[in-house]
């Protein structure tokens, strides 16, 4: 090989070093999140490159979502709120976060590792009507029925995301459960408490947290009078026991809209709104999502 074409490419790097060319460097992606995650709490991740994102995918717990890229400062940047709810026999408690970023002209590709660790919730061990324990045969094909429905408006991943945050409370007043409630219903074991509780006078609306889409509505066997929201990118509310629904299926509302009044159908003790939060399907602790 003639010596000249070996100098030739230090001869070019010296150059565009003197000169100060930019030479083609890897593009890279900033990925910021928690290394754990307590049992049943939502979190953030954000992304940011200085190479424009043509799109994004997070990949959690089997989720595929695809969060809005948007640019700030002359970098490109997302989020997307993700959590761990309450599962039992899950088991594990390291999960992979995988994070793909599309630019013009490359996959970028980070890889994270979400620790789940144990949250201490409390114990409540109550007496209920054994109706609500031993459900007759129509009972039980009505819960499955209803259980379907809410198994897809969960489901929902819509595109573009209606919310922001922090979210609103949906009604003012004392807590009476708090999410994560280990209960006990008549001695035996349930599944833990999936939303936050929240006591007021019968009759008192309870308002959409967010803007957003209601996507089921109806009467159910132990949520009583329930809505769902759909506020995009995997964000769903979840609001039960009202004694009157006032918004249908299909229907968009604005933050602060009523979308019921506070009642005690279902199964209750007394009047409250039962709040749920489902981020891709994982039930969290909506109290960690509103302001102060
Ligand atoms: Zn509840």
């Amino acid at each position: 090989m003639p010596r000249s074409s070996m100098l030739f490419p230090r001869t070019l790097l010296l150059l565009a070093l003197f000169f100060g060319v930019a030479l083609p460097v890897q593009a890279a992606l900033e990925v910021e999140c928690p290394g754990s995650v307590g049992e049943g709490e939502p979190f953030v991740v954000r992304v940011h490159s200085d190479t424009p994102l043509e799109s994004v995918t997070i990949r959690f717990l089997g989720k595929e979502l695809r969060p809005v890229v948007s640019e700030g400062e002359g970098r490109a940047q997302a989020w997307a709120l993700l959590g761990i709810g309450m599962h039992e026999r899950r088991s594990g408690s390291e999960f992979p976060l995988v994070i793909e970023a599309q630019t013009p002209t490359e996959s970028l590709v980070e890889k994270r590792t979400i620790r789940r660790t144990d949250k201490k919730y409390e114990e409540q061990w109550l007496d209920v009507a054994d109706k609500f324990l031993n459900l007759k045969g129509y009972e039980l094909k009505r819960h499955h029925l209803e259980q379907e429905a809410v198994k897809q408006a969960l489901a929902r991943i819509s595109p573009s995301r209606a919310y922001t945050l922090p979210l609103t409370k949906p009604v003012d007043g004392r807590t009476s459960s708090t999410y994560g409630l280990r209960r006990f219903f008549n001695k035996i074991p349930k599944r833990p408490h999936s939303g936050w509780d929240i006591a007021a006078t019968e009759g008192t609306p309870a308002v959409a947290c967010a803007d957003g889409l209601v996507t089921l509505a109806g009467d159910h066997f132990f949520a009583g009078n329930s809505v769902y929201i759909d506020h995009g990118q995997g964000l769903v509310s979840m609001y039960f026991h009202l004694s009157k629904i006032e918004v249908a299926e299909g229907q968009a509302v604005r933050r602060g809209e009523t979308v019921g009044l506070i009642g005690a159908t279902g199964r209750v003790t007394g009047p409250h709104l039962h709040w749920g939060i489902s981020v891709l399907g994982e039930l969290v602790d909506p109290n960690l999502l509103v302001g102060n």
